[in-house]
């Protein structure tokens, strides 16, 4: 937002200092806020780029190790959804308490967190979803795709 100089005051007719003074503080306060929502919208940017990265790493990864015989496919799925329940599970309670603490949303988990399939565009929760090569994929796009035919 630009700020009202000293020679638009003098030249205004209709504008005092003390306005040009107010209309340029509250310029200043916009203005930082907009360079704020800019710095956290490109670490926004970095953060999805980076887990795009590390999803795809680990999608070759897996298919480097089953296809070569490595590890056996079935056999990862289950450790692996294992470690995702782990992760899943709510955290020991410190004392009993007679609340059902299993409704608390408070801390919602990220396998719950949105995530776009790469064969549909369509948005999924991250443990409804496959990792591949590619990409991340939902139930019916992994199905349709090459890769579950390992
Ligand atoms: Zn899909």
């Amino acid at each position: 937002m630009n700020k009202v100089s000293w020679w638009q005051v003098l030249i205004d007719p209709e504008m005092s200092w003390r306005e040009a003074q107010q209309f340029n503080a509250a310029a200043d306060g916009i203005n930082s806020v907009g360079a704020q929502i800019g710095d956290v919208a490109s670490r926004a940017a970095r953060l999805e780029l980076e887990v795009a990265r590390l999803r795809t790493a680990l999608g070759v990864l897996t298919q480097l190790l089953t296809d070569g015989g490595a590890i056996d496919k079935s056999a990862l799925q289950y450790r692996l959804e294992a470690a995702m329940d782990a992760l899943e599970a709510p955290p020991p309670a410190a004392a009993p308490s007679a609340v059902d603490s299993s409704t608390d949303t408070s801390t919602p988990s990220p396998l719950v967190q949105p995530v776009t399939c790469v064969g549909c565009g369509k948005s999924y929760e991250m443990r409804a979803t496959e990792i591949t090569p590619s990409g991340t994929m939902c139930a019916v796009c992994f199905q349709s795709s090459h890769y579950s035919k390992g």
